[in-house]
């Protein structure tokens, strides 16, 4: 069954993680995707640096060794903006060499000194040309409050049509804190035609810096909830990680009792977190 299948089917339940840097990391990579394999999630997707060719090997060969080694499906991040059309058939060529057939197809984010790709101006470029290119499962990334770089939530969402007609299978949203932005984005995206299914990601906020860092990132608005736990327990690592956790779990739980289409967890590779999580939500996934 592939993973589109499955988006038929259930309630998809995944991961994300990020290739480690150094062999120590590494090593305690495999001991997470360990746990996480018996925690039988529907797939993992693997995020990629948009740095340009010669990039993509380490999260390549992590995606090929979830698929071979833990029969897990997985799912490989492929950011275009530094890539040119030759080197984007390159990977699409060592993807199928390894039987690797899903792609999260994304535009990525200009890193300074980088030449911009003239063939991929934005992820809709990159999802035709994959879609032209093979029989590829073909994911995106959408945003619930809006891309950073979108003028309004209305031309956010027109742009996403384009990529919904560009051919994708389905959608991974950004992390977002307040459930009602998603509810909001999906009745927008189903005004616009979009019918593809949506993953909501969720991302587990576990400590004071990785929250600062996610707010740069994100733009994501802060509800007074999340605010007040912040307040209370910012300065106590282990009772934020709680409470981190519980914040999340409330979040699954209502979105899951609203008919999403997927749960998407942004693991930060931590095992403790997924399996925390996944307890908590085992008996109604
Ligand atoms: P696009 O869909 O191209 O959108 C980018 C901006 O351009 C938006 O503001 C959009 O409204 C606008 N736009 C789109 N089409 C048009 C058009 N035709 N005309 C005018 N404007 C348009 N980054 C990484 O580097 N590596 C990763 O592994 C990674 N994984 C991610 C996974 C998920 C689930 C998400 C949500 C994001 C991820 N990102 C990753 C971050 C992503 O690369 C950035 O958010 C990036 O800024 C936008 O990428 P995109 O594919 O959404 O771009």
């Amino acid at each position: 069954m592939t993973i589109i299948d499955k988006y038929q089917q259930k309630q998809v339940f995944s991961f994300e993680m990020f290739p480690p840097k150094g062999k120590h990391n590494m090593e305690k990579l495999h001991e997470t995707i360990d746990l996480f394999s018996t925690l039988k999630p529907d797939f993992i997707s693997v995020t990629m640096g948009a740095g340009g060719a010669g990039n993509s090997k380490g999260t390549v060969d992590i995606t090929d060794d979830i698929q071979q080694r833990y029969q897990i499906d997985s799912v490989v991040h492929l950011p275009s903006i530094h890539l040119s059309k030759p080197e984007v058939t390159h990977i699409l060529a060592d993807l199928k060499h390894r039987g690797i057939s899903n792609i999260l197809a994304l535009r990525g984010d200009e890193r300074p000194g980088a030449i911009r790709s003239q063939d991929f101006n934005y992820a809709s470029d990159l999802i035709e040309f994959i879609k032209e290119s093979g029989d590829f499962n073909v994911l995106a990334a959408c945003y619930p409050e809006g891309h950073t770089q979108s003028a309004s939530i209305v031309e956010d969402v027109k742009h996403l049509k384009r990529k919904a007609d560009a051919g994708v299978d389905a959608f991974v949203t950004q992390l977002f804190l307040d459930n009602e932005y998603f509810y909001r984005f999906r009745e927008r995206a189903d005004i616009v035609g979009i019918d593809q299914p949506i993953s909501a990601g969720i991302m587990p906020v576990t400590s004071k810096k990785q929250i600062e860092r996610m707010i740069q990132l994100t733009g994501a608005n802060l509800p007074k909830k999340f605010v007040s736990i912040i307040d209370r327990f910012g300065d106590n690592p282990k009772a934020l990680l709680d409470a981190g956790i519980a914040y999340a779990v409330d979040q699954i739980i209502d979105l899951l009792a609203q008919d999403v289409n997927g749960i998407h967890l942004y693991t930060m590779n931590n095992s403790y977190i997924a399996k925390n999580i996944y307890r908590a939500i085992k008996n109604i996934v």
